[in-house]
C-alpha cells in the first residue's frame, strides 16, 4: 500500500467546521467530524476505497519559493506515495448555495487555492473541487451560526444551480479542474445547464457570450477584446468580480494560442456607470499567478508606464490602451466596423485616424503628449480589414462634417461602386455624438496626409 497523507489548513472557517480541524491531532483521523465523507473524496480522487491515511495539519507546502509557505486557504492536499515521486491532489471545498452567495463563492475563494497549486513543484499534481451545500437556512454565508455543527450536506448539493455557478463550473473545466461530485448537483429548473457546465469553453466567443448572458449590460465588470493575435481582458482584479476576471484570464490563456493580456482599469466607475468601491492594485500574489500562467498584466492604478520612452525606442504606440479608450467611447466590447455590418472580431481593427508612425515623427511635442495622441479615443474608429485599408490609403476619408467620401480620382467607377456596396448606407457618416472637435482635428490631419 502506498502511504497517503492528508494535509489540512490550520485556519479556515469552513474546513475547521466541516472537518473539525482544530481538534484534529496529528495522525488521528478519528477526530474528523466527517471522516466518512472524506473517504468519499479519497475514493472519487481514484485513490481507492477504505484507504488508511495519515492526517497532518498546517504543513509546509512544496512551494517554488525559497521559503515554503504554510498551507492556508480553503483546500486540503492529499499526497499519494513517497517523495520525490509522490502525486499530490489539491481539493478545494466550495460552499455552493446561491441563496446566500450572490456572486458565487467558488469564484471568489478558488484563486487562493489555485495559486498554491500552480506554485506546487510536484510533477504529478491535480486540482479538484468538491462542492458542499449549506443545510441550514435563513442565514448568510458570513453568519457564524452557519458554521456550527453539521452545516453541510455531502450527499446532495441541495440548492438549484444558477447561471452564475454554471459559468464558474465551466471556467473550472476550461482550466482542467475536476469537479469531484458534479453528479450530486441539483440542477432544478436549470437542467439544460448541466450539459453546458460539463464541458470547457471552446473559444473566447463562447466565454463572452455566456458572461454577457448572465450579467446585465450596464453592470459588466469586465470586458474582453479579441484580436487576431491576442486577447485583452479589461476589468478590476480586486473584490469578488476581480477574482472572476483572474479565472477568466487563466481560461482565456487555456483556449487561445495568442498572448493574453489582463488590464486592470482605474475607471471601473465609467465602465459600469456606477459608484464602485475604492480600487486597489493587483496583489503581488495574483501578479505571480498570472505571470506563471503566461498572462501579461498592466495596472493603471499603479504608477506604471508600459510604454516608457527608453524601453520602447520612443514609440508612443499602446494598442491595448487605445482599444480600451475606443471601447469606452463606442460603448461595447463587441467590436463592429463603423462603416459596415462586419463584426467578425478578428477582422476588426482599432484603426488610427492620425497614425502613430506619424505621431512618433512629430518633433515639437513631448513623448507624454505623443502618448496621449496615440491612445486618444477621438483618434480612432473600429474598422474591418477592408475599410481599415481603404482609410489608411486615403481611398476613403471624412470631410469636416464627418461625412465619408470616396477618393474618386484614384478609383474606377466599378471600384467606387464596390466601396458603396460594402459600406452600410446608414452608417457612412460619423455620428454627431462621436464627432468631437478633437476628432475633427485628427480627421483633417488624415486628409492632409492623404491629399484630400
Ligand atoms: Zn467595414
Amino acid at each position: 500500500m502506498k502511504p497517503v497523507i492528508i494535509n489540512f489548513p490550520k485556519r479556515n472557517r469552513l474546513l475547521n467546521k466541516v472537518f473539525n480541524t482544530i481538534e484534529v491531532c496529528e495522525n488521528e483521523a478519528g477526530c474528523l467530524t466527517h471522516k466518512q465523507e472524506l473517504d468519499v473524496v479519497i475514493e472519487r480522487l481514484g485513490i481507492g476505497k477504505n484507504v488508511n491515511y495519515t492526517i497532518k495539519v498546517n504543513p509546509k507546502l512544496n512551494n517554488n519559493k525559497t521559503e515554503a509557505k504554510r498551507q492556508d486557504g480553503q483546500f486540503i492536499t492529499i499526497i499519494e506515495g513517497s517523495e520525490p515521486d509522490a502525486k499530490i491532489h489539491y481539493v478545494f471545498f466550495s460552499c455552493e448555495s446561491p441563496a446566500y452567495t450572490r456572486n458565487g463563492y467558488i469564484v471568489s475563494k478558488l484563486p487562493v487555492s489555485y495559486r498554491a497549486f500552480c506554485n506546487d513543484t510536484h510533477k504529478d499534481k491535480t486540482f479538484n473541487v468538491f462542492l458542499l451545500s449549506v443545510k441550514d437556512s435563513g442565514v448568510t454565508m458570513r453568519d457564524e451560526k452557519l458554521y456550527k455543527g453539521n452545516v453541510v450536506d455531502f450527499k446532495n448539493v441541495r440548492d438549484a444551480v444558477n447561471d452564475y455557478q454554471t459559468f464558474a463550473y465551466k471556467l473550472c473545466r476550461t482550466l482542467g479542474i475536476n469537479i469531484l461530485n458534479f453528479d450530486m448537483l441539483d440542477w432544478g429548473e436549470n437542467k439544460k445547464n448541466e450539459t453546458i457546465a460539463a464541458t470547457p469553453f471552446k473559444s473566447i466567443k463562447d466565454m463572452k457570450l455566456m458572461r454577457n448572458k448572465m450579467t446585465k449590460a450596464n453592470n459588466k465588470s469586465s470586458y474582453i477584446i479579441e484580436n487576431a493575435e491576442d486577447t485583452i481582458l479589461y476589468g478590476k482584479t480586486f473584490g469578488n468580480n476581480g477574482f472572476e476576471i483572474i479565472l477568466m484570464a487563466a481560461a482565456a490563456k487555456a483556449i487561445t494560442k495568442g498572448t493574453v493580456y489582463l488590464w486592470q482599469i482605474k475607471d471601473v466607475k465609467r465602465l459600469n456607470n456606477k459608484e464602485d468601491r475604492k480600487p486597489s492594485p493587483i496583489t503581488a500574489e495574483n501578479l505571480e499567478l498570472l505571470g506563471n500562467l503566461g498572462i501579461e498584466c498592466f495596472d493603471e492604478l499603479q504608477d506604471y508606464s508600459p510604454n516608457d520612452e527608453a524601453l520602447n525606442d520612443g514609440d508612443a504606440r499602446n494598442q491595448a490602451e487605445f482599444m480600451k479608450n475606443l471601447m469606452l467611447k463606442f460603448g461595447s466590447d463587441e467590436k463592429k466596423c463603423y462603416l459596415c455590418d462586419c463584426n467578425i472580431q478578428k477582422l476588426i481593427i482599432a484603426s488610427h485616424i492620425h497614425r502613430v508612425c506619424d505621431i512618433n515623427k512629430e518633433t515639437d511635442i513631448s513623448f507624454e503628449e505623443k502618448r496621449v495622441k496615440a491612445v486618444s479615443r477621438d483618434n480612432g474608429l473600429w474598422l474591418c480589414a477592408n475599410h481599415d485599408k481603404l482609410f489608411e490609403n486615403g481611398l476613403i476619408y471624412f470631410d469636416d462634417r464627418g461625412q465619408m467620401q470616396v477618393s474618386e480620382t484614384e478609383l474606377t467607377d466599378n471600384q467606387c461602386d464596390y466601396i458603396e456596396q460594402i459600406t452600410a448606407q446608414d452608417s457612412k457618416n460619423i455620428k454627431a455624438e462621436h464627432l468631437t472637435d478633437e476628432m475633427k482635428v485628427y480627421l483633417s490631419l488624415h486628409r492632409r496626409r492623404t491629399h484630400h
